[in-house]
């Protein structure tokens, strides 16, 4: 099969790979019809990542066909349509059973902070992904959903990843009615996280970015304020004057590790690994909320030390929560805000590239290039 590798840091390819095979009785394999690229993938991209080996297969936002089924696998059957959680999770150890499904303790043997992600590199557990033709999916029975008939194909894609992440994201912030809430970061997890921010109940949702293209997206399709970060002095400031000098009541950081804004900091933890990741956006966020406020995580970090303010949030008294998103946990009323028309995911992808073009998708999205949001893979021709 054809499948998307990684040569190390900026190289990947498309080569052909051995078919995967059931190895467990409760895997299904599953024959990719659309993928996505993820702002997490692009840590991968650029070796930021501990233990991406060369020959790995990324890609953890998928839907498909099964087309094949372990004896013991009980919820899908052959010929069904799935869309895949990028968790991959028993379902049933402590974690899971309280719906920490991204924190699984059965499944990575790697890590014990975080469970498995297909495609994110032998520290969250060495499974390939589904920038591929064919990808093994284990606990079969945990995770993937049969795609209702009135779902768009795309707009299931998104709920696999970057719309559950972005809604997980404004969820964390524990939004009351009338809070103002800014959102750092307008990929695509910066944008659900705005759009989802007015569904629970937000007065006012001002998002940040110093792409132009992406801010103009956040006024279009999350209607939100938008501020360039670029084009102020201080951005903390700026959020000050613009919140009575209180400050924002929920901060989200949809940045994460490589966020741009302070030259030394990105340096020091982007090119040289100094850091576990550029502090900037966190730190944006810390100083923007009011004290008592809360700050959301789902920007992503290693887990090593980064220059972040915990004093400065300790002594505002801010509540600080963050994770990886348990995907799964967001679907029913993700289904129902889609089916609603409350939310049209789809609308923030911006490329479609075929499998074989990948490499160049890879490029765009990381040079943030042609006005790249959210690429979308696709297969032998399909949607
Ligand atoms: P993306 O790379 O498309 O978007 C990141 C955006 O942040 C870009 O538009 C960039 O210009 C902007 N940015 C850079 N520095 C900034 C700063 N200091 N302030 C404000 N904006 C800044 O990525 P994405 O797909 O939207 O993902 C965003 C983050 O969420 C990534 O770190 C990704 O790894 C993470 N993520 C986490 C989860 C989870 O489960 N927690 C899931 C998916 C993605
Ligand atoms: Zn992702």
């Amino acid at each position: 099969m054809k499948a998307m590798t990684y040569r190390g840091p900026y190289k990947i390819r498309v080569e052909d790979k051995p078919m995967p095979t059931i190895e467990h009785p409760n895997d299904a394999i599953v024959r990719v019809q659309l993928a996505a690229i993820c702002g997490s993938d692009l840590h991968l991209y650029h070796g930021m990542m501990p233990d991406t080996r060369v020959g790995h297969t990324f890609g953890h936002e998928f839907i498909g066909v099964v087309e094949q089924v372990g004896p013991s696998v009980q919820n899908l059957s052959v010929g069904d349509r799935v869309m895949v959680p990028f968790n991959i999770y028993c379902g049933s150890c402590w974690f899971c059973s309280r719906g920490l499904f991204s924190n699984c303790h059965n499944v990575n043997p790697n890590a014990t902070a975080v469970g498995g992600i297909y495609g994110y590199s032998h520290t969250c557990g060495g499974f390939d992904g589904g920038q591929a033709e064919y990808v093994r999916v284990p606990f079969a029975d945990v995770g993937p959903s049969i795609i209702p008939d009135w779902m768009d194909d795309t707009d299931a894609l998104m709920c696999t990843d970057a719309l559950s992440t972005g809604y997980f994201g404004a969820q964390l912030g524990d939004i009351v009615e009338g809070d103002t809430v800014v959102v750092f970061g307008a990929g695509p997890v910066g944008l659900y996280a705005a759009a989802s921010s007015w569904l629970m109940g937000a007065g006012r949702v001002i998002v940040v970015d110093h792409l132009d293209f992406r801010l103009e997206k956040a006024r279009t399709f999350a209607h939100a304020e938008t501020i360039n970060f670029a084009e102020c002095d201080d951005i903390v400031v700026q959020m000050k004057k613009t919140t009575d000098f209180l400050g924002a009541d929920v901060a989200i950081d949809a940045v994460g590790a490589e966020a741009d804004g302070n030259l030394i900091q990105h340096v020091s933890a982007a090119k040289f690994k100094l850091q576990g990741g550029s502090p900037i956006a966190l730190n944006w966020a810390i100083d923007s909320v009011r004290k008592g406020g809360t700050v959301s995580v789902v920007g992503a970090y290693g887990p090593m030390f980064s220059a972040i303010k915990y004093g400065d949030a300790l002594n505002k008294g801010l509540t600080i929560h963050g994770n990886q998103a348990p995907v799964k946990r967001q679907w029913p009323r993700l289904f129902s805000h889609i089916q609603n028309g409350h939310l049209t995911p789809r609308d923030v992808v911006t490329h479609r590239i075929p499998l074989e073009h990948i490499a160049d998708g890879y490029h765009m999205f990381s040079a943030k290039l042609d006005g790249i949001i959210k690429p979308v893979i696709t297969f032998g021709g399909a949607a």
